[in-house]
């Protein structure tokens, strides 16, 4: 299979004449939005359309793979789904150095581009970031680590009391001091 690891779209030929344009690629390891990186769990799949629209160009892509979270209660690296859809309005700008975004005449996102290599980079980190769930759980029935060890007591027995029965020891213990 021919895999890029470019993440770009040439748009040199709908620049001359109005058609569209295609792009797809694999992405392995990580993404990075922003600061963020995001551990990838196997291959991560784009693709990118970009059509002319009169002076400006439509761009549609979809972004799907398994980003690596960390469970919320274990913090166990859990792997979680990420599925993707994202539209972006353009306008070519020859001369703008880096991808800038403009509100249009009607109060829409419009990104100008200065070079007809268009790097989708920020794109596709954007549109799976927002995808991403908040948070993530391993499994439904994660017990978490022990508040006082930390171990985990998903494996481990460390004997510590569950904090679900600290709030009646502590009771018990209100009772002991008054009756004292
Ligand atoms: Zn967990
Ligand atoms: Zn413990």
């Amino acid at each position: 299979m021919d895999v890029r690891d470019l993440q770009s779209i040439n748009l040199a030929s709908i620049i001359k004449e109005p058609g569209s344009a295609q792009a797809d690629g694999v992405i392995r390891d990580e993404i990075i939005a922003g600061d963020d990186h995001l551990p990838l769990q196997g291959d991560t799949r784009w693709s990118v359309t970009v059509s002319s629209a009169g002076d400006e160009y439509w761009l549609s892509g979809e972004v799907h793979g398994t980003v690596m979270m960390e469970c919320r209660r274990c913090l166990k690296p859990t792997p979680q789904r990420v599925d993707a859809y994202f539209q972006h309005l353009l306008e070519y700008h020859p001369g703008i150095e880096q991808l800038t975004l403009v509100e249009g005449e009607d109060g829409e996102d419009v990104y100008h581009f200065g070079e007809p290599d268009l790097d989708l980079s920020f794109f596709i980190a954007q549109a799976f970031a927002l995808a991403m769930p908040y948070t993530a759980l391993c499994d439904e029935s994660c017990k978490g680590l022990c508040p006082v060890c930390g171990a985990d007591l998903n494996t481990t027995d460390c004997g510590h009391v569950p904090q679900a029965d600290i709030g009646g020891a502590l009771a018990d213990l209100g009772r002991f001091l008054d009756e004292v």
